[in-house]
């Protein structure tokens, strides 16, 4: 049986599945395929190894239905998936949840940091050749250390990246979710607030960590945005469209809230142009799980949800639908 991956990933996951018998194709194209093109591209495969840049919508599933029996998608956010319509024509999803939370709150945390100490800007600075000499005020940030640190969506990665905060850098924490995280709150005294509010007003660092859902999609807005503190900061490694972007770009160059720092934007690859002009801002290209490490362990469970499937056993990471 033949699997075609949507795009080049490091070699685990594609070696496990040529030991387990597959035949892997993987796509020749250095880029995201068309609608077009994954339509006809799986060429009768039996499973399909897709990227969260792959839009699978109905009609791509409806093409696919005829022989492909899991789509695992090399993510663990599953936003690009019609799941409503995979489940109707009986595809399996799968995602990739864990293997790459230490990485996600690593690089939330490099965000964090490199924002509060302008280290993007001061790097820009030195490079420009306007460093004349030490000097008392040069570039000043603000301290991490022992600030309030709000986390939106409190599951695998925001329950890490509070632990970094309050363990690390002796941080407060807050959170809000749709539930109360008590294994958290046991281990490093982790605040529960009932509303998203009670975490913008309080938190000098705001930091996303919700999966986008119909529910999630703009969750802060310009209103919201209000309710920070002048002096707060904005982190995003979640998904861009959880952040109305033209209200926060909008809302920094106004001073609103003192800076942001994201790894996802509204409409990739493209990113607010107001964005890219202001200094209080740090953007990374959605790098948030890239180390090689982790892209080998997200292909090596992604192709071991593929294995389980077509051996007729339970997926390792089914998806649900949520909203
Ligand atoms: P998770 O499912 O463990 O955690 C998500 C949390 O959000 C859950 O606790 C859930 O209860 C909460 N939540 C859901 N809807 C909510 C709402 N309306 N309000 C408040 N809380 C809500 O997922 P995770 O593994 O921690 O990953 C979180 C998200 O991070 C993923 O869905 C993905 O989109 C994103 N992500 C991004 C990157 C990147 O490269 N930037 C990498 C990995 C994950």
């Amino acid at each position: 049986m033949k699997i075609f991956i949507t795009r080049k990933i490091p070699d685990r996951g594609i070696n496990l599945l040529k030991e387990a018998g597959y035949e892997v194709l993987v796509s020749p194209e250095d880029r995201p395929l068309t609608k077009i093109e994954l339509i006809f591209s799986t060429q009768g495969a039996g499973a399909v190894l897709a990227q969260l840049t792959d839009t699978i919508d109905r009609e791509v599933l409806e093409a696919w239905k005829a022989s492909v029996k899991v789509i695992a998608n090399y993510a663990v956010g599953f936003d690009n998936i019609d799941l409503a319509a995979a489940a109707e024509f009986g595809i399996a999803v799968t995602n990739t949840p864990g293997v790459l939370t230490e990485t996600v709150a690593e690089h939330t945390f490099a965000l964090i940091l490199a924002i509060a100490h302008r280290i993007a800007e001061a790097d820009r600075f030195a490079r420009a050749g306007r460093y004349h000499g030490w000097e008392p005020e040069l570039l000043l940030g603000t301290d991490v250390s022992h600030k309030k640190l709000g986390i939106l969506g409190c599951g695998r990665i925001g329950s890490l990246v509070a632990e970094h905060g309050v363990k690390g850098f002796g941080m407060e924490a807050v959170y809000y979710d749709l539930r109360q995280n008590e294994a958290l709150e046991k281990d490093c005294g982790a605040k529960f607030s009932s509303t998203i509010e009670g975490v913008l007003s309080e938190a000098d660092f705001v930091s996303i960590h919700v999966p986008l859902l119909p529910s999630t999609h703009h969750l802060i807005n310009a209103e919201r945005l209000r309710l920070m503190k002048p002096t707060a900061y904005l982190v995003n490694t979640s998904r861009g469209p959880v952040i109305d972007e033209t209200a926060l770009a909008e809302a920094l160059k106004d001073g609103v809230i003192k800076g942001a720092a994201l790894d996802v934007y509204e409409n990739e690859p493209e990113i607010n142009p107001v964005l890219k002009t202001l200094d209080n801002v740090i953007l990374t290209p959605h790098i948030a799980s890239a180390t090689l490490e982790t892209r080998q362990k997200m292909g090596e469970l992604a192709a071991k949800n593929i294995i389980e499937v077509l051996s007729g056993r339970p997926a390792l990471n089914p998806v649900a639908l949520k909203r």
